[in-house]
């Protein structure tokens, strides 16, 4: 088993997150594509006129996943199911949002004056989905091994009972308002992941923002749930695998505000 003391385990546990990070991203696409199905047909149609192998194997697939992460679920130790039912009062979630938002402005004046625009290659590979005049603007920084460190309030939230904080340090990239700042180097898929950010912190303002982010993560516990963050993981997911299909990331996200869906 893993040890968190042992830097060799580190590395590995991170490694693990960040597969379990993909397959969660491959999943939310199978939820949605279900979604969709949910939507349109009702479930006698489907089981009367369906193909027969293909709903068979959807069945298995959905019951085998079901059963591994629940086999997991149930190993999570028994304190942090105890955590499951803390809820902060009011005033803690506003000063909450109120550091959240002063460490986001303040690693965005930090970066700023350090970040670079992006290059032709970068906007035309990013134009078809984000505006011309927006990627104009954004800044980016590769940070090249060296990693954001973890904001400096988390240890005082975590002994408040805040848990499953997202761990900033792991993450490929990370954006500050309008600067992408890369823990590693630029890829073109955490570039586009960064930008969905951009856009959501363009369209609703710091401080929605950053009310929404906190109250989903209450709500969620994981910062991959919060829809801010589900929201990104799926326009990602449809970029990566995109035939084609052209769409616009802010009318997306504009779409999302308007139906609050964040
Ligand atoms: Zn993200």
């Amino acid at each position: 088993m893993f040890s968190w003391d042992n830097p060799a385990d580190r590395v590995a546990i991170a490694q693990m997150n960040s597969e379990l990070q993909h397959a969660q991203l491959e999943l939310l696409s199978a939820q949605c594509a279900t979604h969709q199905l949910r939507l349109r047909y009702n479930i006698d149609d489907l089981a009367r006129f369906s193909r027969r192998d293909v709903l068979r194997k959807s069945v298995q697939a959905a019951t085998e996943l079901s059963e591994y992460y629940s086999s997991i679920e149930r190993k999570v130790p028994s304190a942090e199911a105890v955590t499951e039912t803390f809820k902060p009062d009011e005033d803690v979630i506003v000063e909450a949002i109120r550091r959240v938002s002063a460490y986001l402005q303040e690693q965005r004046d930090h970066f700023f004056p350090k970040g670079a625009l992006l290059s032709n290659h970068y906007k035309a590979v990013m134009w078809p989905y984000v505006s011309t005049a927006f990627l104009d603007r954004v800044r980016i920084v590769e940070l090249e091994g060296r990693r954001v460190p973890n904001p400096p309030f988390y240890e005082q939230y975590r002994a408040l009972g805040f848990v499953n904080l997202p761990e900033v340090t792991h993450m490929p990239s990370l954006t500050f308002i309008d600067v992408i700042v890369f823990n590693e180097r630029l890829t073109e898929r955490a570039l586009f992941h960064g930008l969905v950010h951009a856009v959501q912190f363009e369209v609703l303002g710091l401080e929605r923002y950053c009310d929404l982010f906190v109250r989903g993560f209450l709500n969620t516990r994981l910062h991959f749930s919060v829809p801010l963050e589900a929201h990104a993981f799926s326009l990602e997911s449809k970029f990566a695998d995109a035939k084609g299909n052209r769409f616009s990331v802010e009318d997306q996200v504009r779409l999302w505000a308007r139906q609050s869906r964040y």
